[in-house]
């Protein structure tokens, strides 16, 4: 098989409501019979992933600034705090632990542009490593910077990155490599893209991204106030359910802190199991 391994990468931990990733009751909200519910601040796991091919490598998102909480805006610093990060958690040395250099990644792909998937790129934009996202990401989230609007996106990880080898795409699908596709999902960011990696014999993963969050949002077939457009997402989860229910296809959850838990992180592998 042309992809060899599946890595994932431990890039920090970030705080935030429980209420962004679960709707309705399931994130905290009021209900006519519990009308004084428990608000549950939650930690994430910040992730990239690494796959391993005959012909190169390819990183799939690349985290957080590890200097965001000074240099991004305040609001959204408040509301999604990193919690912990260390040296270690740095990209580089992430890489490292794969005997990789930030020069030996082929291409970057990035899920969508919020902080804590964009955060690290900078280090491939001096190298000119072609970094594909989807135009309409690329679009959204510099429309809405300019207007003050940013949430999630912040301009202390997109203005060092103007001239970087920008690769803006319109495909649904688009394979990178044999048996490693980049997908439009839309759903949580309007130009949000997830990656399916053939492990072999058909078997395929799909990095999520933030397409979901955590494993709950596929159980209740429902998201929190990430939700961006629902008929979007709601159209992806039922192709999702499908190829989940032929069993060829399984998800990795970057964000979910007990699969996180359970998850090999670089230098093992991930396995199909
Ligand atoms: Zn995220």
């Amino acid at each position: 098989m042309p992809v060899k391994n599946v890595y994932l990468l431990d890039l920090g931990w970030l705080g935030g409501d429980i209420g962004w990733f679960l709707p309705g009751a399931a994130g905290g909200a009021m209900t006519y019979s519990n009308k004084n519910p428990k608000r549950e601040w939650v930690l994430i796991p910040v992730s990239a992933a690494v796959i391993e091919h005959t012909d190169g490598y390819i990183l799939f998102d690349t985290g957080i600034a590890p200097d965001a909480m000074q240099t991004h805006e305040k609001g959204l610093m408040e509301a999604f705090p990193i919690e912990k990060f260390s040296e270690e958690n740095r990209l580089e040395k992430q890489l490292a632990l794969l005997n990789l250099k930030p020069e030996d990644i082929m291409y970057v792909v990035i899920s969508h542009l919020h902080l804590d998937h964009i955060g690290q790129a900078v280090i491939f934009k001096d190298l000119k490593t072609p970094i594909i996202v989807q135009k309409k990401e690329l679009q959204y989230a510099l429309l809405m910077l300019w207007q003050n609007k940013g949430g999630a996106y912040d301009f202390a990880d997109l203005a060092p990155l103007r001239g970087a080898n920008w690769i803006p795409i319109g495909d649904e699908k688009l394979e990178l490599l044999d048996g490693v596709e980049a997908e439009f999902t839309g759903g949580h960011t309007p130009g949000h893209q997830v990656l399916n990696v053939d492990v072999g014999n058909g078997k395929k993963f799909t990095l999520t991204g933030d397409y979901l969050h955590l494993p709950k949002e596929l159980d209740l077939q429902a998201k929190g106030w990430l939700l961006g457009d629902a008929d979007e997402w709601h159209t992806y989860i039922a192709k999702m359910r499908m190829r989940l229910a032929s069993k060829k296809y399984k998800l990795i959850i970057s964000h979910d802190p007990d699969l996180w838990n359970k998850y090999p992180k670089a230098p093992k592998p991930v396995k199909w199991e």
